[in-house]
């Protein structure tokens, strides 16, 4: 499986989410489970300023979570579908949505060219 190079896996519980993600910022997260020391993407997404709010908001859904800080949403944005891309999640049903009048491309594909 390829590697999503975030950082993690931690537990998704509030206490786990508090201690790991202290910083007010962007970010790409991946949420799935461990099984043979490997990690499972059962769903991908982005925040565009506050990682760890979103990360909350999926508590109960998920066992584990991966992150990484970005310093644009727009860089969260192409992790994102990097990500989407390269592991297919079951929960995302649809490809990345960028915000309205951003401009953004997937690096990936051309979905909003
Ligand atoms: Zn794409």
């Amino acid at each position: 499986m390829a590697n999503s190079g975030l950082r993690g896996s931690y537990p998704l519980t509030n206490e786990s989410i508090k201690e790991y993600v202290s910083r007010t910022s962007a970010g790409a997260y991946a949420l799935g489970y461990v099984k043979d020391n490997s990690f499972y993407v059962g769903y991908v997404g982005r925040s565009d300023n506050d990682v760890a709010a979103r990360l909350h908001s999926h508590i109960g859904r998920y066992k584990r979570f991966k992150y990484e800080y970005y310093g644009s949403a727009k860089a969260a944005f192409e992790k994102e579908c990097r990500i989407y891309h390269d592991f297919s999640p079951g929960g995302n049903k649809v490809h990345p949505d960028r915000p309205n009048g951003s401009g953004w491309k997937c690096p990936v594909c051309n979905i909003f060219q």
